[in-house]
């Protein structure tokens, strides 16, 4: 029997060894002198029983026992007995509820005590860990599906009741996504049930394999499902995953010697917009999973009207986003950028437009769908290349050299290829890259990894100016300003104070211009609409202005004949 003796007292580590000797027990002691010593010397070694002196230095016995009891080592590989001078029955207690299987007095050590201390506490200790392993063995039966592994309802109900307790506080959204599969019953009937057990088993592999892991994913009975989202931000992100539920089953399953063909209909619900309750979450997702039944199967259905709604103009402006670049839908409008102390045009921002059939979609309805599914890095390499193109015909045309700034998104940063693209584009149309002002904002640069501080740094070593977009709107940190290349600061429309009086704006606007004097940077104030903004713009110097008082975005056409055809100065 290996034994750890920990007992800062010589003589009482003396008299112990000694009526373990007399014992006759077969045993091998090591000894240690502080919880720290034991601990160090247990996690290295295995031992049966543990000897602890409950009266240590610096740590106490309990706070061994309870570091040995919940530490990472297999901590159920030995019996602890505890040792004590003092006959406090409140201290002997403790020590047994902490998890020592026995407690010794000290003044009672003897042969005969400690080998039946030692053997009492081994066997204690075998039958609580066999315990354990019953008890574990009991939950997991509870909770789990034995033909899948999934977990089962009553462990979903319990945990989307958890969550639902949980999100009270947190504000945030949660999903209940319940499906069941097509015509389940006919795959029984025509193959059996062994085909059929085994179809439910590889739609679940599948499924698993296009959830992230963090989801309760659960087998209800039968052939139907429940997956719990939490957590949520946005509502998108549930359509997004009933989605790819759906598609991961388009391939037929391969079952026996049979392609099995399975689909699914998806009904979600939403807390807390459709209900407050578990109950409440399973009848409303349960109505929507009927509605997919009923609107023809394998498909998803959202409870409320609204969302359904979204949903679908979402999976529509997806589609339609897939062809836009080959029908030639994309349009760049222009907008006037202006020096308001001589109003004189400089340059232009190239602003995307999506046009289909004649009606006019501004960037607000399909950019951020185009950047979640990664359709924005081929939009964007559209949008550099027109815009240089533009600005070469026009500056050749007009013999002048205007600049133009080409908004980019975070996606596109991760792409190695952009540097490459934008030097190409910029070579074969034969402008020089300091008239090009990519513009970023500053999620983009929240990004901050190496690829993307790579592109970002390709794109100023270019010579290209890097410009820091919606300045004053996100998280606005000075240490952007100071990590990156950046050149130039747009500051944001909101930020523009609205009417005389507006100190407060007024105010804003002084620091952030002579903060940006002070680290060189240049500004651009944007949504300048009113004579009263220009000439605050005016008063605190600001060179470069944008907005609806000089002009809106225009077309091509427009530019050419407002500004370009007549002289450059206008007033
Ligand atoms: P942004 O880059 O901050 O562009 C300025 C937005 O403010 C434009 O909206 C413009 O039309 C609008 N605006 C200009 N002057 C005024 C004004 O005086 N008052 C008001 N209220 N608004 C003014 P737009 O064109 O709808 O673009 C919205 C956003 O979409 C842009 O914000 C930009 O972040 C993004 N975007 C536009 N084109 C592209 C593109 O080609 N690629 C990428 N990735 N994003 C783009
Ligand atoms: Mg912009
Ligand atoms: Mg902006």
């Amino acid at each position: 029997m290996k034994i750890l003796l920990v007992d800062d007292d010589q003589l009482d580590r003396a008299l112990v060894i000694r009526a373990l000797k007399k014992s006759n027990l077969d045993t091998q002691v090591s000894e240690a002198m502080t919880v720290d010593q034991g601990l160090e010397m247990y996690a290295s070694n295995d031992y049966d029983v543990v000897l602890l002196d409950y009266q240590l230095p610096k740590r106490n016995g309990i706070e061994m026992i309870l570091e040995l009891r919940s530490g990472s080592k297999d901590n159920s590989s030995a019996a602890i007995v505890m040792m004590s001078s003092s006959e406090d029955e409140q201290l002997s207690l403790d020590c047994i509820q902490a998890g020592a299987q026995d407690f010794l007095l000290k003044s009672e050590i003897s042969a005969a005590r400690i080998k039946r201390a030692l053997l009492h506490a081994s066997t204690r200790f075998e039958l609580e860990r066999k315990l354990y392993a019953t008890y574990q063995k009991v939950k997991s039966l509870a909770e789990t599906d034995s033909l899948t592994g999934l977990s089962n309802r009553y462990f979903f109900d319990e945990s989307l009741k958890q969550v639902l307790a949980i999100n009270k506080r947190s504000h945030k959204k949660v999903a209940l996504l319940v499906f069941d599969l097509d015509d389940f019953k006919l795959v029984n009937d025509t193959f059996g049930h062994d085909v059929g057990d085994l179809l439910l088993k590889k739609v679940v592999i599948r499924i698993q394999g296009c959830l992230r892991g963090n989801e309760t994913f659960a087998r209800l009975g039968g052939d139907e499902f429940a997956i719990m989202l939490g957590n949520l931000d946005s509502c998108d992100h549930a359509g997004q995953v009933a989605r790819r539920i759906i598609s991961v089953l388009y391939k037929p399953f391969d079952i026996a010697s049979t392609s099995i063909k399975a689909t699914l209909s998806l009904g979600i619900s939403l807390y807390p917009d459709n209900g407050l309750t578990s109950e409440e979450l399973f009848k409303h997702a349960d109505i929507a999973m009927y509605r997919a039944k009923k609107n023809g199967r394998n498909q998803i259905c959202f409870f409320e009207e609204e969302m359904q709604h979204k949903f679908h103009n979402r999976v529509k402006t997806e589609a339609e986003l897939r062809l836009a670049i080959e029908k030639g839908q994309f349009q760049l409008y222009y907008q006037p950028v202006i020096n308001p102390q001589n109003n004189q045009l400089q340059g232009f921002e190239a602003l995307i437009r999506w046009n289909i059939d004649g009606e006019l979609r501004t960037p607000d309805k399909f950019i951020d769908i185009a950047e979640e599914t990664r359709q924005i890095i081929d939009i964007g390499f559209w949008v550099i290349e027109e815009a240089i193109t533009m600005l070469a015909r026009w500056n050749q045309k007009y013999n002048c050299a205007l600049t133009m700034a080409i908004n980019v998104s975070a996606h596109q940063l991760c792409d190695q290829t952009l540097v490459k693209f934008l030097d190409d584009s910029l070579k074969r149309n034969n402008v020089a890259a300091e008239l090009i002002d990519i513009e970023l904002t500053e999620t983009a640069l929240f990004l901050d990894t190496n690829d993307t501080r790579d592109v970002i740094v390709g794109i100023s070593d270019l010579n290209c100016r890097l410009s820091l977009d919606d300045f004053g709107t996100g998280y606005s940190s000075i240490s952007h300003l100071r990590k990156y290349p950046i050149a130039v600061v747009k500051i944001d429309k909101s930020l523009m104070p609205e009417k005389q009086g507006d100190l407060k704006h007024v105010a804003l606007i002084e620091s952030l211009v002579s903060m940006a004097s002070i680290l060189g940077l240049d500004i651009v104030a944007e949504g300048v609409e009113t004579e009263f903004q220009l000439n605050i713009c005016k008063k605190f110097n600001i060179q470069h202005v944008q907005g609806y008082y000089f002009s809106k975005p225009l077309t091509q056409q427009e530019i050419e004949n407002k500004y370009l055809n007549q002289l450059i100065t206008f007033s």
